[in-house]
């Protein structure tokens, strides 16, 4: 990683080839063996059926901007060629002021036809989601969407109610039966989906057409091969109305394949098929330690268990 993200500092996986193509199983190391399933299931899949029809050959991705200072965020802004930005924001407890700040550039580098959309990582409470929420948006310009403002589904319905911001639900959507919770509780307006831990394109479909919400693919820190199924749903989406969170190679500080997923003009195009590891790049990126390969061996061999 080129900067700690989620606590880890690097991104461990094993590629493994099939015979439709590679496959990414990267479920993180402290998930059991039960809940990589599904990420094996997914790395299963564009091994060895593939993915459905796409009906878009190209998906609208958006920039991220960390919690950085204004001159910085308009920089990345500026350098990303994205029309949709996303902004960190509540990094720390008295954060409002730097917020406010990072908005207003981010609003001033895309223009007024950009779209600016804020996470603030389950971090708030209600009353300070609502009075946050609303100054926000005043300096956004208008925000597209709030992401996980709050740490529980209650919460997150007690705020849609009381702001005009849509509510985007990210962290509260983990398993399969999460978004339709969601949808239940009315806790949320947009629904954050991630294939690689739902079990694979068709079943992220399912997921996404039984809560009934518009839906934003993001990533879960995948090489290109595993980043090519988020690819796959956002391109097999009925709807796509928002532009997803894909942009995340830059989150890393190398690839496994020598034509990365790397969006340009603000778009990444639908793959058909998984690209394939180039083998210099297998071997720079290879384990350096052998006790954590066989880790990773004895883990697929027991989660394959699991599969169906
Ligand atoms: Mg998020």
């Amino acid at each position: 990683m080129r900067t700690r993200f989620r606590g880890i500092t690097v991104r461990e996986g094993m590629l493994i080839p099939g015979p439709l193509g590679w496959g990414e199983f990267c479920a993180f190391p402290e998930y059991d063996d039960r809940e990589a399933a599904s990420w094996l299931a997914t790395a299963v899949e564009q091994m060895t059926i593939g993915w459905p029809e796409p009906v878009r050959d190209r998906v609208p991705i958006n920039c991220t901007v960390p919690a950085v200072g204004p001159d910085r965020a308009r920089e990345i802004v500026a350098a990303s060629g994205c029309r949709t930005a996303k902004i960190k924001v509540a990094d720390h407890p008295d954060s409002l002021g730097e917020d406010l700040a990072r908005v207003e550039a981010v609003r001033d580098a895309l223009g007024p036809h950009g779209a600016i959309r804020v996470d603030a990582n389950a971090v708030w409470d209600v009353d300070t989601a609502v009075a946050h929420i609303k100054q926000i948006d005043r300096a956004a310009g208008g925000l597209e969407y709030v992401e996980q403002p709050c740490r529980t589904v209650e919460e997150l319905a007690a705020v849609r109610r009381r702001v005009d911001v849509r509510i985007a639900a990210d962290e509260s959507i983990r398993r399969a039966d999460d978004p339709m919770r969601v949808a239940v509780a009315g806790a949320a307006d947009i629904a954050v989906l991630k294939c690689t831990p739902l079990g694979g394109v068709r079943r992220a479909l399912q997921v996404a057409a039984a809560a009934g919400l518009p839906t934003v693919v993001s990533s879960a820190l995948e090489t290109s091969v595993g980043l090519s199924a988020q690819l796959a749903l956002a391109g097999a989406l009925p709807e796509l109305e928002f532009a997803c969170g894909l942009g995340t190679l830059s989150l890393l500080t190398g690839d496994v394949v020598s034509d990365s997923l790397r969006p340009e003009n603000g778009y990444l195009p639908v793959p058909r098929t998984p690209p394939t590891p180039d083998p210099e790049l297998l071997e720079r990126y290879r384990h350096p330690d052998p006790e954590r390969t066989v880790w990773w061996r004895e883990r697929l061999l027991r989660v394959s268990r699991l599969l169906d």
